[in-house]
């Protein structure tokens, strides 16, 4: 069986040494994003989510601690390599609630960086299942085990039937679920409940979720049937 082709995004504004971490990695048949700031690695993050973060400390804007910081919010599980120059804070690097998984000294040599990414994915894929026990669409985490919701990485409180209708919508994004389907998810076949219940509580999600709940961007109305999940700015 052949592999998936692992994705690594590369931060790092230092042009030559972006591209020379890029050759390596593609070389290495690793698919190669590249973002030369903060803001851009985290938006390509959102959009694309990678396997592996090769992400340099020094970088205009925010630097790589703060990316660090906030990419672990919404990709708990992502690898994190730092890179760092010599003498930068080495403690704060490894420290837990930075969320780094590893980092490299710069310069280094670029098959022992690829060595590395090798270990991590290689350790990911032997983790037990529950600890990826999430699903993920665009900016919205649903953690399975802990029972919580994310947007942005900023949770939202959901009630347990609330959380049920987003497990629902988000296992299959758009998806046009009718209200009965979604009543049947939640309390079982045998359910002869009202089908307007569902509005109500869909209402209370957008109230949560949705920037403006009356012009909703990611609970869409499905006239005449029920729901599906979209992305923000998706028009589909
Ligand atoms: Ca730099």
């Amino acid at each position: 069986m052949q592999a998936k082709q692992a994705k690594v995004l590369v931060v790092e504004d230092e042009v030559s040494i972006r591209k020379f971490i890029a050759v390596n990695l593609h070389r290495n048949n690793f698919l190669v994003l590249e973002a030369r700031d903060g803001e851009t690695a985290l938006r390509m993050a959102q959009n694309v989510p990678p396997d592996v973060i090769v992400l340099d400390i020094m970088l205009p804007g925010i630097d790589g601690f703060e990316v660090c910081m906030q990419l672990r919010r919404f990709l708990p599980h992502v690898v994190i390599i730092m890179l760092t120059a010599r003498g930068e804070d080495m403690d704060k690097i490894m420290g837990l609630e930075l969320g780094a998984d590893d980092y490299m000294v710069k310069p280094f040599n670029p098959l022992e960086l690829v060595a590395r990414i090798r270990a991590h994915l290689r350790k990911i894929q032997y983790d037990p299942p529950q600890k990826k026990n999430c699903l993920q669409f665009q900016k919205l985490l649903l953690d399975l085990d802990g029972q919580r919701f994310y947007k942005n990485g900023q949770i939202i409180d959901l009630t347990p039937t609330e959380f049920a209708i987003m497990k629902i919508l988000m296992n299959k994004p758009y998806k046009a679920f009718s209200r009965h389907e979604i009543l049947n998810c939640i309390w079982g076949e045998n359910y002869f409940g009202d089908p307007k219940t569902v509005d109500v509580h869909i209402r209370r999600i957008r109230e949560k979720l949705e920037d403006n709940p009356s012009n909703p961007q990611w609970i869409e109305t499905v006239w005449g049937l029920g729901y599906r999940l979209k992305g923000e700015g998706d028009y589909a």
